[in-house]
């Protein structure tokens, strides 16, 4: 089938309020994406038209330039709901990894020292940084109190027990610590699963890559966060682990359950959802922040690690200075249009605009660095947030390239192939716990990032700072 929609500009497209929505819905595209939008027959964009039906929603719900499926809210969604107007919230408009996200470090190290050390620090890193599904780690332990003080504090906690540096804390959204945690709002079972869980990477799509600086866009931004060609840097991509993803589990559960007694009509099972201002809805986002918390904190844990791996493969004292961590998974409260809403983030990033008094001193004059992981096998990107992104998203950009085949189609295309040694080839060094994760994982596996880049910059929702290329790959 079809869908109904029009062209606004180069990039951008609007859906006309239909059916049950309550609003329109405008999605960004190039030629190209909206091709793998129809091969698709509109599943994603089916999916946006859902989040359009959901009470309070404020004008328009959006996706970004790398939108694709995903559970209830397609990934790539941003939606703004206003509690006053019985605004809802949705945990599949946060997603299961609560507050999966990006943190990126950059050091002064060059390309060339790299080079020396790569297959060492690779090695170093792999044991340094435990990955897979279930994984957890042992060299580090924390109790049920210091847990749940953590949930409330983020990474501080663990800067005050040494864990990184005071200055770490500048650099990540919100400092790392959303207001209005609430630990006991966590199920036990959440506890259980993430307690052993801090400072590990998780499943496939979630690494740890050192990169380099190959291609500088913007120099003024690119100065402003301290970016400069050949120079290495470090990208980490994890959430919240299980405890994150039973937190998501919980509530879809519940809300299920109370929607209609508030009478929330759900065109999708998925779209589960409960006002902003309910016990319920309240209750999720005292326990959303807290996951949100951890996830920051597991990046903060995660850092140090790394930062102790580059050490012992021969960098020690070699500063790894936190660009910025940013979260793509989340729902926060923030002023837009001279109301507060709550801004759903699913697989799509905060972008705050030049002059957020959000952002530290020295990125105000550039915006907020905006990081786009694109595949382990091609680039990487910076971006900055824009005036156009605070106007037209609610001050969001896109996450990622995206998926473009599923994980069981990409390991069909990789049959016959040895992915690790193709890559190897390239001069990037790829440590995984399983050859199954590279292949489903494989560069082919998702859009190309520079599309996804050219559609955000062209749209003026996001600004090209920089490129960076894969050397090592560390996959979950
Ligand atoms: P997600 O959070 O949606 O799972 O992933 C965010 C984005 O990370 C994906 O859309 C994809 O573009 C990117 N990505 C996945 N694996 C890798 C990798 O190994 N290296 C880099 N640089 N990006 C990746
Ligand atoms: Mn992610
Ligand atoms: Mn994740």
């Amino acid at each position: 089938g079809t869908i109904d929609f029009e062209r606004l500009s180069e990039y951008r497209y609007r859906i006309p309020r239909q059916g049950k929505m309550r609003c329109d819905a405008v999605f960004y595209a190039s030629e190209r994406i909206l091709e793998d939008l129809a091969a698709e027959d509109y599943a994603s964009l089916r999916q946006l038209m859902g989040v359009a039906t959901l009470p309070g929603v404020v004008e328009p719900a959006l996706s970004m330039p790398d939108i694709h499926w995903g559970y209830g809210f397609p990934i790539g969604g941003v939606a703004a709901f206003d509690p006053e107007e019985g605004g809802v919230v949705s945990p599949g408009g946060v997603g299961f990894d609560i507050n999966c996200g990006v943190r990126l470090l950059v050091s002064e190290i060059t390309r060339e020292e790299l080079e020396e050390r790569k297959a060492r620090l690779a090695d170093e890193l792999f044991r340094s940084v435990p990955s897979g599904v279930g994984r957890g780690r042992k060299d580090f332990r924390i109790g049920r109190p210091d847990l749940e003080r953590l949930l409330v504090e983020g990474p501080s906690w663990l800067v005050e027990r040494g864990y990184g540096e005071p200055e770490d804390l500048e650099g990540i959204e919100s400092r790392g610590r959303l207001a209005g945690a609430d630990p006991d709002a966590v199920s036990e079972r959440a506890y259980q699963r993430g307690r052993p869980q801090l400072g590990t990477l998780g499943s496939g799509n979630h690494f740890l890559e050192v990169q380099y600086v190959d291609e500088v866009y913007d120099e003024e931004a690119a100065r402003a966060y301290g970016l400069h060609p050949g120079q290495v840097t470090v990208l980490i991509h994890s959430g919240s682990r299980g405890l994150g993803h039973q937190v998501c589990t919980d509530y879809v559960e519940c809300f299920l359950q109370v929607a209609p007694k508030y009478g929330i009509e759900l065109v999708d099972r998925q779209l589960a959802a409960a006002p902003v201002e309910s016990p319920e809805g309240r209750d999720y986002l005292g326990a959303m922040s807290a996951a949100a918390n951890f996830a920051f904190a597991n990046r903060q844990l995660i850092a140090h690690f790394t930062r102790e791996a580059f050490a012992r493969a021969g960098f020690g004292g070699r500063p790894l200075r936190v660009l910025y961590d940013l979260a793509h998974n989340n729902a926060k409260l923030e002023e837009h249009g001279g109301r507060e809403v709550l801004v759903h983030r699913k697989g799509a990033t905060r972008a705050f605009g030049p002059g957020n008094p959000e952002l530290p001193e020295r990125y105000r004059r550039a915006g907020q660095p905006v990081l786009v992981p694109g595949d382990m096998g091609r680039y990487s990107f910076v971006l900055a947030g824009t005036e156009g992104s605070m106007r037209e998203t609610f001050g969001s950009s896109a996450h990622g390239a995206g998926r473009k085949m599923s994980r069981r189609r990409a390991k069909k295309a990789a049959r016959g192939r040895n992915l690790i040694r193709e890559m190897e080839r390239m001069g990037i060094l790829v440590r995984a716990a399983g050859r199954a994760t590279v292949d489903e994982e494989m560069s082919e596996a998702y859009k190309d990032a520079a599309e996804v880049v050219e559609v955000t910059d062209g749209a003026g929702i996001g600004k090209k700072v920089a490129r960076l290329r894969p050397r090592i790959v560390v996959k979950g």
